[in-house]
């Protein structure tokens, strides 16, 4: 399990994301995930395993902080600082095939990251046949073990918006899609 880097300066995402905010997710909630999953895998045979490893197969004692290790990276990947804008080739054939546009994308995976009761995230993600779809996990639930294809994730635990946007998640919802990551997702998606 390499050490977690944010892929971007702090500020890098502001307006819509504020430095403040980056700051205490990433080196106190994110680094703080991954000090505890190493502090419990020092010693035991976990603590040169890969994340996805420990996700799939390692001891459940070690799984809330493996993949919440695991989550926080792909969702800053998942944002970027050129984001925004709409998906191209291949992916946004996809988006057009499985939602009907990327409009109506983007209203049901705001209803789904919307709703999600308590802490979370919201996913699109992809199955054995290429078919997307949209899916939420709880606290640190990953659609890794559920045997799909993460292609975007957006966090909506409290800590991810609290401090730009209070209680309001559909607005960090509305502001995270100017930095949404495309090129990331046509990766995940190819
Ligand atoms: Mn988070």
């Amino acid at each position: 399990m390499d050490t977690p880097s944010l892929p971007y300066a702090h500020d890098a995402l502001e307006p819509h994301i504020s430095e403040k905010t980056l700051s205490f997710h990433f080196d106190k909630h994110h680094m703080g995930y991954y000090g505890k999953l190493v502090a419990a895998a020092e010693g035991s045979e976990w603590a040169t395993a890969s994340l996805e490893d420990i996700m799939t197969s390692g001891p459940a004692s070690m799984f809330n902080n493996a993949a919440q290790t695991w989550n926080h990276t792909f969702y800053w990947n998942s944002m970027s600082p050129n984001g925004g804008g709409a998906p191209s080739g291949d992916l946004a054939a996809a988006i057009d095939a499985a939602f009907g546009s990327l409009e109506a994308f983007k209203e049901q995976f705001n209803a789904a990251a919307g709703g999600q009761f308590g802490s979370g995230w919201a996913w699109l993600v992809k199955d054995a046949d290429g078919h997307l779809s949209i899916t939420t996990t709880g606290n640190a639930g990953c659609p890794l073990t559920e045997g799909v294809t993460p292609i975007l994730t957006c966090d909506v635990w409290e800590h991810a918006y609290y401090l730009d946007y209070q209680n309001a998640r559909p607005a960090y919802l509305a502001a995270w899609w100017n930095v949404v990551n495309w090129d990331f997702a046509s990766a995940n998606f190819a």
